[in-house]
């Protein structure tokens, strides 16, 4: 017992750390090239936080949070991700009084009570950028282009890209209605888990892992066809976008990610030879959550 750490987390010996330090000069070196500044956030935080940022009745934050009393009572979570810590220290040190846009990235380790199994473990570790106050899909396409740029800078190769769009709150509450209609008739057959999710968020039964053999599912209505004008044409402009640079993706209607902050766009690049774990990248647009977050 002593002798072993926590399950789901693991040493990194010296033989290894020369392979990790090089993937962080690779990393600094490239978001100075894009020009985000490196940020280090607390690894808790107040426990609210996620709960308001990722979204009650998500799995990271109903089943995969280390949530813990400290001794003054209060509930502090370790980090789950690191994109509402950063949106909060935005909105704390006032880094919008500049004005324009603001680019930050961050590398640390993250934590999720999740089930350890290859490339999935209870502290990993994460790189991540964030843009704010710019809502250009030129912008989109440059954080997807940057995820990509560091995937091939480490000499991954045959690398896949997923888009998908998954509207905004004027287009998605149609989109859901649409999905409940659909999967009324199917709920008896969906796991207690999309039971639930029928009338939280409908939109996560797409996700759903244990579901996702169902020979309904291919069936289900796509996002893309409720999107607004607006919404509509964002996607394309980020789509013409990558198609300029030179980055060719797929478009998959099923995308939408685990959290509920994201607007609009919705990526993950995946390196296929990793197997049934081959997702190595991902993320997506996130309009409402500086006000969420109340700022
Ligand atoms: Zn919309
Ligand atoms: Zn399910």
């Amino acid at each position: 017992m002593l002798t072993n750490a926590p399950r789901g987390t693991k040493d990194i010996l010296p033989d290894a750390v020369g392979a990790w330090t090089h993937v962080e000069h690779v990393i600094r070196d490239l978001c100075a090239r894009y020009g985000y500044g490196e940020i280090r956030t607390p690894m808790f935080e107040h426990t609210e936080l996620f709960q308001r940022g990722i979204g009650d009745g998500t799995d990271v934050v109903d089943k995969e949070m280390y949530t813990f009393s400290d001794r003054g009572d209060r509930s502090l979570t370790l980090r789950p991700e690191n994109t509402a810590s950063a949106v909060r220290a935005y909105l704390q040190n006032k880094l919008y009084a500049d004005g324009g846009l603001q680019k930050l990235f961050y590398i640390g380790s993250m934590f999720r009570y999740d089930r350890p199994q290859a490339g999935r473990m209870r502290e990993f570790h994460q790189f991540g950028v964030e843009a704010l106050g710019e809502e250009s899909p030129a912008l989109d396409a440059e954080v997807i282009l940057l995820a990509y740029d560091f995937l091939t800078a480490l000499g991954l190769t045959g690398l896949t890209l997923k888009l998908n769009s998954v509207g905004c709150p004027a287009c998605r509450p149609v989109y859901r209605e649409r999905l409940q209609a659909y999967f009324k008739e199917y709920l008896p057959t969906l796991c207690d888990d999309c039971k639930d999710r029928y009338t939280r968020s409908p939109l996560r039964i797409l996700d759903c892992k244990r579901d996702a053999e169902q020979p309904f599912m291919a069936g289900a209505p796509a996002i893309t066809d409720c999107l607004c004008p607006a919404c509509t044409e964002h996607f394309e402009q980020v789509q013409q976008h990558l198609t300029a640079a030179g980055v060719s993706y797929e478009l998959d209607p099923r995308l939408v990610r685990g959290l509920d902050y994201y607007t609009r766009t919705a990526f993950e690049i995946a390196y296929p030879p990793l197997g049934a774990q081959s997702a190595v990248a991902g993320g997506g647009r996130y309009d409402g959550l500086v006000e969420e977050l109340g700022g």
